[in-house]
């Protein structure tokens, strides 16, 4: 009998466990090593590479953080693009925005696409077949270096700098991301828990200083990402666009009109305060 726990090893001494009461898919991919399991406390739960990347029970912090705040910030997002993202929170969170007209996803690996569809499909629930939408199977850096479009939000929904991710994590992918952007833009990306991984906030915000005036980072607090809050990093060239009072993102929250289960013009506006360890770190970085 094969053991019924999955053990994370994103961090070498220290990690997480879930008993698996069901394997629903379990085999490499052509880019990763791909699982998908029931667990009676967080439902439906995917790993990449060992690393947990979502579950059905907190999946919905992360989605509406990583795409409400920018798009709520921008006020008039009529393009976006998505990095990553497989199982397909990010686009059906993206899709909300009755303003958005077309949302070009880029995702190196199809399987994930396919075996997330299948095995969880609360993820996506039918996104993937909005006529907003265009999904492209490539690797997000090789995309944003050659392409000629240009979006209004680009959202890196990407696993962590392992294996596949670790382009989405160096400089030119950065530089591809500005070039791809309108006057305005805005880029965030899923940046890691810094009380685990100080390194890689520093990291971004030094890679996205030669492209990008203004450089931050914002959190949310999900519990399978182990470790303390997760960092979602930002960049413009207008740091106005994070800087809107409360009642400017509830005026354009209230028109959206839609409802949600974590993200609220405050959570928005108060997701920038860091911590003081982290504001310690990035000081040290211009
Ligand atoms: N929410 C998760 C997190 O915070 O770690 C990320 C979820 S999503 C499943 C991550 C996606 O990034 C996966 O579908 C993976 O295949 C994709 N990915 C990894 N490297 C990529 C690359 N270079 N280009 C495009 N997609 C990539």
């Amino acid at each position: 009998m094969s053991d019924p726990r999955y053990l994370e090893t994103l961090y070498p001494s220290y990690g997480q466990q879930f008993e698996m009461e069901e394997v629903l898919f379990r085999a490499p991919t052509e880019h990763q090593e791909l699982i998908i399991f029931k667990n009676q406390r967080f439902g439906r739960v995917m790993a990449l590479d060992g690393v947990i990347q979502t579950t059905e029970v907190d999946e919905f912090i992360y989605h509406e953080m990583l795409t409400h705040v920018p798009l709520l910030a921008h006020g008039s997002a009529k393009r976006v693009l998505i990095i990553g993202g497989g199982d397909g929170g990010i686009l059906r969170e993206v899709l909300r925005h009755d303003a958005v007209e077309q949302v070009t996803q880029v995702e190196i690996d199809a399987q994930v696409i396919e075996m997330c569809k299948q095995f969880l499909p609360n993820h996506s629930a039918g996104a993937f077949e909005d006529p907003r939408v265009n999904i492209v199977i490539d690797d997000g850096k090789a995309f944003v270096m050659n392409c000629t479009e240009k979006f209004d939000v680009i959202i890196s929904d990407c696993t962590d700098p392992i294996g596949p991710g670790e382009a989405l994590f160096e400089s030119d992918f950065y530089r591809g991301c500005k070039q791809c952007l309108n006057e305005g833009g805005i880029f965030v990306a899923q940046n890691g828990v810094p009380f685990m991984q100080p390194d890689e906030a520093e990291t971004t915000k030094a890679r996205l200083q030669p492209f990008f005036a203004d450089r931050t980072f914002y959190c949310a607090a999900v519990p399978t990402y182990i470790g303390g809050i997760m960092s979602l990093a930002w960049a413009s060239d207008d740091a106005g666009l994070r800087q809107h009072s409360t009642e400017v993102i509830a005026e354009r929250f209230a028109r959206a009109g839609f409802k949600t289960r974590y993200y609220n013009p405050a959570i928005h506006t108060g997701a920038f305060a860091l911590p003081q360890y982290l504001v310690d770190r990035l000081a040290k970085i211009d």
